[in-house]
């Protein structure tokens, strides 16, 4: 295969678009935080869990995040340089832009997506295969597709068998439709130059970290990425659309939902850890750094033990709620028991106490 890395499997695109900084998965053109490692099992409990703590369905919510993510995301992935990128978004290039986004979708990890009929601003058909979640991929193409041509898009489902028949339209309620887009576009997403590092040696041919080659199997033709280690799917997930949900959520429903939504990432990264065969784990500062970092979650700054009590500090942190779970449940896998966690975040820096529970 041609689009994959031959020393270490990884899609080239990833690693012509992307560098791992500061505890980050980066778009190079940008600068800004874009991707980060995260378990198909966790969202899709998340999802489902955080749904019925509240009492309603997260779908719309998910979507408008997901779209307007997937449109910064494909645009900043389309767009390497400028002259290029004029040239892919007009109209002799266009094909070659669809077939560029379905390729960028698989390596990904969102499933197999193919864009067939599409009539620019008009119209759009996708055939959806091994989907990681339905209504995300969803949101995923109608972001993509506004990258290209500028304009928000509906669908509606034609077939629902093995492969998903999904149409696309202009969305008719644009003026609401801009109001939630105005307010998901606030966040700024450029990580800040950490002191600590993690320490990655790079695959020679494609640049991205060695580990990660070693951590992930891509199956690029069905668009799945897997951990070799106990075979549990994962997506290379857009953070801006994490980020936004969150937003989203709490302007909603203030605090609460960081303590449910840790709750329940806390609960997978257990789960999570004993599938990989890492049960009772412990972690020493230098491994957790680098472990976090490969996954994007951020720069792990500090770690104290003080007593029974662990003090953590992590920079460049844009998901809170899910970094601060996952760090519970890595160390009440650690030391096999139950814990009292506290966090707060200030300036994307998350400051977090874990200790055993009273
Ligand atoms: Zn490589």
């Amino acid at each position: 295969m041609g689009a994959q890395c031959k020393a270490c499997g990884v899609p080239k695109t990833i690693g012509k678009t992307h560098v791992w900084r500061d505890g980050c998965i980066v778009d190079k053109a940008s600068g800004r935080v874009a991707l980060c490692i995260y378990e198909v099992y966790n969202h899709n409990t998340f999802v489902e869990e955080m749904g019925k703590q509240l009492g309603f369905s997260l779908d719309p919510i998910i979507y408008n995040a997901s779209v307007h993510a997937s449109r910064s995301v494909i645009t900043d992935m389309l767009v390497p340089h400028p002259t290029l990128g004029k040239l892919a978004f007009s109209a002799p290039f266009y094909r070659m832009v669809e077939g560029l986004m379905c390729g960028i979708f698989k390596s990904i990890g969102t499933g197999c997506i193919d864009l067939c009929v599409h009539k620019k601003s008009e119209y759009a058909r996708a055939y959806i295969d091994y989907p990681f979640n339905l209504i995300q991929c969803l949101a995923i193409v109608a972001g993509a597709l506004q990258a290209v041509d500028g304009t928000r898009y509906t669908y509606r489902i034609v077939k629902s068998e093995d492969v998903t028949e999904v149409d696309f339209y202009p969305s008719s309620r644009k003026a609401e439709i801009e109001d939630v887009f105005e307010r998901l576009s606030g966040a700024e997403l450029t990580p800040r130059e950490s002191s600590a590092a993690a320490s990655f040696e790079s695959c020679p041919k494609c640049g991205v970290p060695r580990e990660l080659g070693e951590l992930l199997s891509f199956d690029l033709p069905r668009g799945v990425i897997v951990k070799r280690q106990g075979g549990e799917r994962v997506i290379l997930g857009g953070i801006g659309s994490f980020n936004a949900m969150f937003r989203e959520l709490e302007r909603e429903l203030g605090d609460s939902v960081d303590h449910i939504s840790c709750g329940i990432e806390k609960e997978s990264t257990k789960r999570n850890l004993v599938e990989a065969g890492l049960a009772g784990k412990a972690w020493g500062e230098g491994e957790l750094r680098d472990y976090l970092a490969l996954y994007g979650t951020g720069m792990l700054q500090k770690m104290e033990q003080d007593g029974e009590k662990l003090t953590l500090t992590m920079a460049n942190v844009y998901v809170p709620s899910l970094v601060a779970g996952r760090l519970a449940g890595i160390w009440e896998n650690w030391h096999q028991k139950e814990c009292d966690n506290d966090f707060s975040v200030e300036n994307n820096v998350l400051s977090m106490t874990v200790q055993p529970r009273t």
